[in-house]
């Protein structure tokens, strides 16, 4: 079966923004009661002659700092045991946050493939010097995209699937 991908991430990083640029117009809106659209949960994605399965295990974003943290961990956990590689998205005007290291920590120590993946990244001159500082996480080498702006998405799967 194909290879499952996961986006792990604080709270508006840009998980759905960059899930949906991913999935394009290949599957449709998930709607629960009329009226209220949910984030879309899976979607199937090809890059090149691979495809995968992505889920966004955002979903409904807490407020609070410590509810946004245990939420974190419950989220990376199901990254953990679903996917066979994580996304692990950080936010460069934000910068590198505690929650960030902690999951980093967790993401680690299960010895699954991790992409760190740096967003918001909209300009690669002026924000580049931001990027290294994810460095410090100590899990792998950041790659800096924008999902917005779709910049860096093909490095981005290029080094995605060499994890297949
Ligand atoms: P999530 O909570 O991680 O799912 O984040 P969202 O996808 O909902 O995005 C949170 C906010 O960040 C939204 O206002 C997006 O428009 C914005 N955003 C997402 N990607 C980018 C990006 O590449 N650049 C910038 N400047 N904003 C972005
Ligand atoms: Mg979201």
């Amino acid at each position: 079966s194909k290879p499952v991908v996961a986006v792990v991430g604080r709270p508006n990083v840009g998980k759905s923004t960059l899930f949906n640029v991913l999935a394009g117009e290949k599957i449709s809106i998930v709607k629960d009661t009329p009226g209220v659209t949910r984030d879309r949960i899976y979607a199937e994605v090809s890059w090149l002659d691979r495809e995968f399965t992505l889920i966004d295990t955002g979903g409904i974003e807490p407020e609070s700092k410590d509810v946004i943290l245990s939420q974190m961990r419950e989220q990376a956990q199901i990254a953990i045991d679903t996917a066979d590689v994580i996304l692990f998205l950080t936010d460069v005007r934000q910068g590198l946050q505690d929650a960030d290291a902690k999951v980093a920590d967790m993401l680690r120590r299960s010895g699954k493939p991790v992409l760190l993946v740096v967003n918001k990244v909209d300009n690669f001159d002026k924000f580049m010097a931001d990027v290294y500082e994810f460095y410090n996480l100590g899990i792998g080498d950041p790659i800096p995209i924008s999902a917005s702006s779709r910049l860096g998405l093909g490095d981005m799967l290029d080094a995605l699937i060499a994890h297949f």
